[in-house]
């Protein structure tokens, strides 16, 4: 083996890491297994390996990779707590919940549940794919026998949770309708737009959250903390026919009564919960999972509200608690029993209470994030509680979130206003160090100490300034690699090995972006469309231009006045401009066409679809000051093209 080839292997882990897993071995309460026995609780039958194929060959989904997690004990390079819960999102098939109550487990990151009415049953989450959703509805029938779909049920605006909606309803009972569709209130606004206008950057950092590139194994992915991965395979939005708009709405589908619970701005910007009467059942949607979820993915996101997520728990205790036999949720297996029910609720709806109000407090006392986040402990109580543990969100990175939520990114240290950024920094830092030779010695001695979260500091600053720098980039992927193997959350330690891999092996080769699909774009409302076109506009380009274009879109009645003026794109909506330079009359599914890619704009105009005033160049030239975003960008190093 060359010496190169040596360093792009996975390590061991090392003695401090051992050491801490031992640790972890006793304070926590490990021969409390009933997770395990709830996690299997009604199992009626799977798909091997929940293998799930696409048409053309593709595996879409399939547990088969994770087989290494058969043996209880959890090898050296895993904490022993992240897997355990690797091993609980190893269950997968159709289980009953309650007589009439079903879900379908382990064959997406998230879980379909079936409610059977009185002929039919009542689809709640669809998965992320419609290849994904059509398994889950095959194992359901080939087990319950074949039912209509009398309904389906978004809970909340998440693509794993209505990705698949298509291989529920095929084309055929979508077009004679009648088939509700349910979500909450603001769904369609929610659904695409959280993941519209920053995009690019989001599935970029979901690299890292999720660890898609990395192997799977003792030394890799091993879990998502919510569910195993993310899944593949083909994704359309239905549009609801049915909003639910306020807590206390109710419905009664093919028989069956459901009594709904508003919770905007929790887990997700439209998510609600409900409670059917007939099973007793209670669904808390995604606000009340087998873990500490999170308050900001690494992926990015708006921040999410801890305050109002503990509330809705709170609420729905008030209203359901004591009444529900089973409570399942859309992500994990279910608990049973009123007690049990309770007390988990309960203890979820403090989780996120505490975590919110010790910030604040801590922050009153005029303590910055990352000091928020070293000082404050779960109370034993909720530290205890494996439904608490941070598997996914982890208390330290959700108490930056309730930090930045109101109080911003900047802590209020002068010196922290105008830091020179990581390429600058880094050279004057290494220097300032006595050089790479002197930062190596140094780094290499904590790192025999088990100093890794300082020495990933030293070291990245080398590697910002000396990205070529062989020896400092792969210590720091060593140092890396054994943050990743302690971390008990597996969000932290796909971030921490997908970064060590980055480190040692350069960033992965990713497909081209696929062009927007047309359902995602007949989502979108024309003023989104804008937004999207105006954050692509390069501003330096646009140095001095000024074009005024209007648009008439014939199916939807809407007029705009298109502006690009001081280096920025605006709009006006149910306007025309008289100075205009062109105007365009078209209907807007047209314009879906062009955006995926599916027409051209001067194809669709010479078959008379597009109408045009003025000079049409003046398009042209507005979207040549347009740029493309990448697949992929440095996020452990330099920029290697640069960006202006
Ligand atoms: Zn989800």
């Amino acid at each position: 083996m060359t010496e190169a080839s040596h360093h792009d292997m996975p390590k061991d882990a090392s003695a401090s890491v051992v050491a801490r897993h031992a640790a972890v071995l006793q304070e926590l309460p490990f021969s409390d297994t009933r997770d395990f026995e709830e996690a299997s609780r009604g199992f009626l039958g799977s798909i091997d390996h929940a293998k799930i194929m696409s048409e053309t060959g593709r595996v879409v989904w399939s547990l088969e990779p994770y087989g290494f997690l058969s043996t209880a004990d959890a090898p050296p390079t895993v904490d022993p707590s992240l897997w355990r819960q690797s091993r609980l999102n190893m269950h997968h098939g159709l289980f009953e919940v309650l007589p009439g109550v079903y879900q379908v487990r382990g064959l997406d990151i998230a879980n379909m549940t079936l409610i059977e009415g009185d002929r039919g049953v009542i689809v709640v989450d669809t998965l992320t794919s419609i290849e994904g959703a059509r398994a889950a509805m095959e194992l359901y029938f080939q087990h319950r026998g074949k039912r209509k779909v009398a309904a389906v049920i978004f809970t909340h605006t998440h693509t794993d949770h209505w990705g698949g909606a298509r291989g529920v309803l095929d084309g055929e009972t979508l077009a004679k309708a009648g088939v509700p569709i349910i979500a909450p209130n603001l769904f369609m606004e929610h659904a695409v737009s959280e993941n519209i206008i920053a995009g690019p950057a989001m599935l970029r950092r979901a690299q890292y959250q999720f660890g898609p590139f990395l192997a799977k194994g003792p030394r890799g992915q091993v879990d998502c903390g919510l569910g195993k991965s993310m899944a593949a395979g083909s994704v359309a939005l239905i549009r609801p026919t049915d909003l639910i708009l306020e807590t206390g709405d109710r419905r009664t589908i093919d028989g069956v009564e459901f009594e709904f619970q508003m919770a905007p701005n929790s887990e997700a910007p439209a998510e609600m919960h409900f409670f059917v009467p007939r099973y007793k059942l209670l669904n808390l949607a995604e606000n009340c999972t087998h873990n500490f979820h999170n308050l900001l993915p690494f992926r990015g996101a708006d921040v999410r509200d801890a305050l109002a997520w503990s509330k809705y728990l709170g609420e729905a205790l008030q209203m359901w608690g004591g009444k529900a036999d089973a409570m399942c949720g859309q992500h994990h297996w279910p608990v049973w029993g009123r007690d049990r029910v309770d007390t988990m609720i309960r203890q979820q709806r403090d989780l996120y209470k505490f975590a919110h109000d010790q910030t604040i407090r801590l922050m009153n006392h005029g303590l910055t994030a990352s000091e928020i986040a070293e000082t404050i402990k779960l109370p034993a109580s909720l530290d205890g509680a494996w439904h608490a543990r941070g598997y996914y969100g982890h208390i330290r990175h959700n108490v930056k979130a309730i930090y930045q939520k109101y109080l911003g990114w900047y802590d209020a240290n002068p010196a922290n206003l105008d830091p020179l950024p990581p390429v600058e920094s880094g050279r004057k830092y290494v220097e300032y160090m006595g050089g790479a030779e002197a930062i190596l010695d140094r780094a290499a001695k904590d790192f025999a100490k088990g100093e890794f979260r300082f020495v990933a500091q030293a070291l990245s600053h080398l590697v910002f300034a000396e990205p070529d720098n062989q020896r400092a980039r792969a210590m720091l992927a060593d140092t890396f690699e054994q943050l990743g193997y302690v971390a008990e959350s597996a969000t932290w330690r796909n971030a921490y090995l997908f970064g060590a891999q980055e480190l040692r092996q350069g960033m992965p080769k990713a497909p081209v972006r696929p062009p927007m699909p047309r359902e995602t774009l007949a989502a979108l409302r024309t003023g989104q469309l804008w937004d999207v076109l105006g954050v692509r506009l390069n501003g330096p380009k646009a140095e001095g231009k000024r074009i005024v274009l209007n648009w008439s879109f014939t199916d939807t009645s809407e007029t705009f006045i298109l502006n690009l003026e001081n280096c920025a794109l605006t709009y006006v909506a149910g306007a025309q401009a008289a100075e205009a330079d062109a105007g365009f009359t078209l209907a807007r599914s047209t314009l879906d066409e062009v955006i995926a890619k599916q027409t051209t704009f001067p194809e669709a105009a010479s078959g008379g679809r597009i109408k045009f005033t003025g000079n049409p160049t003046k398009l042209g030239e507005l979207m040549a000051l347009m740029d493309e975003f990448p697949r992929m960008f440095e996020i452990i190093e330099p920029k290697r093209t640069p960006v202006s």
